[in-house]
């Protein structure tokens, strides 16, 4: 399978990196706007693959995309001082808007999958730029999130993070939603597995992992100014269920009938994402103050995305 990456900075590099090393497709294509950028992160990753798969990394602009099953998008403009959240997103829709007509045109059969943030409020504008049905544009969503809160709940019981299953819902972001209520480790509820092994799930351990859940990116952004290693690695957990038409669960972020009563938004549920996308979500049972937050989460995202002029 062949992949694109529009925009090599941070975590377009760091997604092509991830998927070379994994050697989960055959071929990566990376374009930028900065032509220079691309060539110089394509042969720099190059330079890692023979240490571990043959996966061929090029580079080049807009028609190199050619016959790519997967396009994933992590073009963006950064903050200039003083403006709004709200006007640096109309840039990016803007810059959306070029790419994925460009990216359309020479790979019009591709998925999209979208990385760049705030990543919901852009994979919902992706989809109406596109007009693509919505299980063609997924937005990498809570994938790290869901995978930070595995981990941090299987260090607490002592078990491996595979063994755990919880996700996150909602935005990829401050009011993201812990599901909590329907965590589970092997088979059992969380709280039941969690005495079990004598680790129980305490106030204060619950706060700690939350804390570890929602705050993980700031204390990275304070100590490296931004993220990548991490979303790099999740971009390519989700194109590996793409290319191996895996059917797995993840948490991905696609446009959104019908959330708890919020209409057409795009945010994260469990969904199963094998070769044509993602073909169907599951809503986990929630505790009322679950459903709340998720309810307040959508709506936030829906305000955010319908305020952007396309
Ligand atoms: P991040 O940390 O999110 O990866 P970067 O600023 O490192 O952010 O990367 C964003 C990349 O997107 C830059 O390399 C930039 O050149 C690229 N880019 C911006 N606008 C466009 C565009 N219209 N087409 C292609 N690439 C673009």
């Amino acid at each position: 399978m062949k992949v694109g990456i529009v925009g090599a900075g941070m975590v377009g590099s760091a997604a092509g990196y991830a998927l070379a090393l994994t050697g989960t497709v055959s071929r990566v294509v990376l374009v930028d706007l900065d032509a220079a950028l691309a060539r110089a992160q394509a042969e720099d990753i190059a330079h890692a693959v023979p240490f571990a798969s043959s996966t061929v990394i090029e580079h080049g602009d807009y028609p190199a995309l050619a016959g790519a099953s997967v396009v994933i998008l992590a073009a963006g403009v950064g903050q200039k001082p003083g403006e709004t959240r709200l006007a640096l997103l109309a840039r990016n829709a803007a810059v959306f808007r070029e790419v994925t007509a460009r990216v359309l045109e020479h790979a019009p059969d591709a998925i999209l999958l979208v990385a760049s943030n705030p990543v919901d409020v852009m994979t919902q504008i992706t989809t109406r730029l596109t007009g693509l049905p919505p299980e063609r544009v997924i937005g990498s969503g809570t994938i790290l999130d869901t995978a930070r809160f595995r981990s941090l709940l299987g260090r607490h019981l002592g078990i491996s993070p595979r063994s755990v299953h919880a996700y996150v819902l909602g935005e990829h972001g401050d009011s993201e939603v812990l599901a909590w209520s329907s965590a589970r480790a092997g088979s059992a509820p969380l709280a039941s597995f969690a005495a079990q092994v004598g680790a129980p799930i305490t106030g204060h351990v619950r706060d700690a992992i939350d804390d570890g859940v929602r705050n993980a990116a700031y204390t990275i952004i304070a100590g490296k100014g931004a993220t990548w290693y991490g979303i790099g690695a999740g971009l390519s957990r989700i194109v590996r269920a793409i290319a191996q038409d895996q059917n797995a669960v993840l948490s991905v972020s696609i446009a959104t009938q019908d959330v708890l009563g919020v209409h057409d938004v795009a945010l994260s549920l469990p969904r199963i994402v094998g070769a044509a996308g993602v073909t169907a979500h599951l809503m986990p049972d929630l505790a009322d103050d679950e459903a709340a937050a998720l309810m307040k989460s959508a709506q936030l995202l829906k305000d955010t995305a319908d305020a952007v002029c396309l």
